[in-house]
């Protein structure tokens, strides 16, 4: 299975140098040095949707 989502930025410093980790799914920053992991949990409805995207524009 080689379907998996790809990150483009770190989550935490925002840099592109990341690399996959050890596990499936978790990858490292060059930069941060922070290790994490992307999981997808499943489809959101349509107020969560929404909500999201409210939160966004404030950021
Ligand atoms: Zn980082």
């Amino acid at each position: 299975m080689s379907e998996r989502a790809a990150p483009f930025y770190c989550p935490y410093c925002g840099e592109e140098h990341l690399r996959p980790h050890e596990e499936d799914g978790t990858w490292a920053c060059g930069d941060c040095l922070r290790v994490f992991r992307l999981r997808f949990l499943g489809v959101g409805d349509a107020r969560a949707a929404g909500r999201r995207t409210h939160e966004e524009t404030f950021r």
